[in-house]
């Protein structure tokens, strides 16, 4: 064991020690609380490393430059690795097991720093989160909360424009009266005079898919004042891929705020090729003043609930009314036609991997591809869907792999592309191992580094840490993260550019990656060598 590491366990398990009655070590006190030496400092603008050494005192950087005077309480040894700031995941679910476990390991483990909640309008099947209780409560008491309960890293929240219908109009397929659509505004109004960060929508779930672009246009012009986004989980994201791209860009122009769109793809082979027309639109609304950029996570398949299969007019009403619409006859031919097409988009049932069941009758089928564990128990694959679903009151999560690696490679590497895990916060024991989860949530930003920059060559280093550092900060308006400098926050990671890589796949979801040798969380260390930190120093962020 090297002195460094030694030193930091001590440090780490201080408290138990003390408790088994064991002196705790005198630990010199330092300059500074931490110095970080000899790596090469990327600061998150884009730029290329420069070597250098960065002081901490205070949970602020104190001071960048080569050689620094003065010691750390505690020290890092970062010669031959990188440092960067630490990793802003501007559209994640870890809110959503947040209390369940707020040492929150597989966010830690890959670097991230702070996370943006209450996305996809909230009101997604897997579960609502913060942004969906923020229009039940005032948004100022929920991030309160997350000061009490202290989360391993920082937290943002947008509110979710789904959950601020759901709440008003009720989960129903018809246009807002003229009241309701005040009433919504208002509450959008009220988050974001609480600190949201921006106003999500989820348009492939309901109730949020019920809003019409004029709803939408209307709920985002409190965002224009304040620059804040208006990020979109889109109305369709395979053959009216094009459609909803306008609509996204209609709503942010017709609002006067900036544009998010979440998780950008092209699903399904036969709309792989709308790419360039995708970009051609986009561009051409910055060009003509719109500020709009987009977020994907490094992965082919995307993570959503089994019932996303079914169209949207299924599903109105809520889980009851869709499990009855499914098996009556008058209507279920309709729906199983439209499912076996949504499902030939896809690449049939083997592109469909079961993630969660929540009845453990069906337990087997977490992990497997539909198709065949369908065939494995000698049953047509429609019909045991439907079964399933019903058993599971309409509650499991799926995987469909739909996308093109090419164009992942182009997404990300696009100015206006940024990296964002669309995944949740587990660990590899305890309460949050459950289930076959979407790998993203356990790998995303060491495989964009290790894969995509390192593999692939898909981007330049410095290009990738700028669109998981400074680029997503900027978007929600975070002055002091995504950055290193002096004064700022001291968000940090330390990690080796040669060998980071991410070990979760989608059969076996529950490893964290390699390559990391530090994370900092307001200047204190959450991670060294494998080992966690004792103190989980996360906070609640509020823009500007
Ligand atoms: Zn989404």
């Amino acid at each position: 064991m090297n002195p460094d590491r030694r030193d930091f366990v001590v440090a780490g398990a201080g408290s138990l020690l003390a408790l088994a009655g064991v002196p705790p070590l005198v630990r010199q006190q330092g300059t500074h609380d931490l110095v970080i030496r000899g790596g090469t400092v990327f600061d998150g603008s884009g730029s290329p490393g420069v070597e250098a050494d960065i002081a901490i005192s205070g949970g602020k950087i104190a001071q960048v430059g080569r050689r620094l005077a003065g010691r750390g309480t505690e020290e890092i040894d970062a010669r031959g690795l990188a440092v960067s700031p630490g990793f802003v995941d501007l559209h994640s679910h870890g809110d959503g097991s947040m209390n369940e476990d707020p040492r929150m390991e597989s966010l830690v483990h890959q670097g991230i720093t702070t996370i943006v909640v209450g996305q996809d309008g909230s009101s997604r099947a897997t579960g609502g989160g913060l942004g969906a209780a923020a229009d039940s409560a005032r948004f100022a008491r929920l991030l309160t909360s997350i000061d009490t309960l202290r989360p391993a890293v920082n937290v943002a929240s947008m509110i979710g424009l789904g959950s601020v219908r759901g709440r008003v109009v009720g989960n129903t397929d018809r246009p807002a009266t003229p009241d309701e659509l005040r009433t919504m505004t208002a509450m959008v109004e009220a988050a974001l005079a609480d600190g949201a960060c921006g106003a999500s929508s989820g348009l492939e779930y309901t109730p949020g898919a019920f809003a019409s672009t004029d709803e939408l246009i209307a709920l985002c012009k409190p965002l224009a004042s304040r620059r804040l986004p208006y990020a979109t989980h889109m109305r369709n994201e395979d053959d009216r891929l094009l459609d909803s791209i306008d609509e996204s860009i209609a709503v942010a122009r017709g609002a006067g705020c900036p544009l998010q769109i979440s998780h950008l793809k092209t699903q399904g082979p036969r709309n792989w090729s709308k790419l360039d027309t995708v970009f051609a639109r986009v561009d051409g609304a910055a060009a003509a003043g719109l500020d709009v950029a987009f977020d994907r996570y490094p992965y082919i398949a995307y993570a959503t609930g089994l019932t996303n299969l079914f169209p949207v007019w299924s599903r109105d009403g809520g889980t009851a009314a869709f499990l009855a619409r499914l098996t009556d006859s008058t209507v279920a031919p309709r729906i199983r036609a439209e499912t076996l097409a949504k499902v030939d988009l896809i690449g049939g049932w083997e592109n469909v991997h079961i993630s969660s069941v929540r009845d453990s009758v069906d337990r087997a089928a977490e992990g497997k591809r539909l198709g065949s564990y369908a065939k494995s128990i000698s049953t047509d694959p429609y019909q045991l869907t439907v079964a399933m679903l019903g058993r599971n009151r309409g509650s499991i999560g799926m995987v469909g792999f739909a996308m093109s690696e090419e164009n992942l490679d182009r997404i990300l590497a696009h100015p206006r592309g940024m990296v964002a895990s669309d995944g949740g916060s587990f660990a590899i024991e305890g309460p949050t191992r459950s289930g076959s989860p979407h790998p993203r949530g356990l790998g995303t930003f060491p495989r964009v580094l290790g894969r995509y920059v390192r593999e692939r060559k898909a981007l330049k280093l410095e290009r990738a840490i700028n669109k998981m550092t400074a680029l997503p900060a900027s978007r929600i308006r975070l002055v002091d993260r995504g950055r290193l400098a002096p004064g700022l926050a001291a968000d940090v990671v330390v990690f080796d550019p040669a060998t980071i890589a991410d070990r979760a796949t989608f059969e076996q979801p529950f490893q964290y990656p390699v390559g990391m040798k530090a994370v900092v969380v307001n200047g204190v260390v959450a991670l060294r060598d494998g080992q966690r930190g004792d103190r989980l120093t996360g906070r609640s962020l509020r823009p500007g």
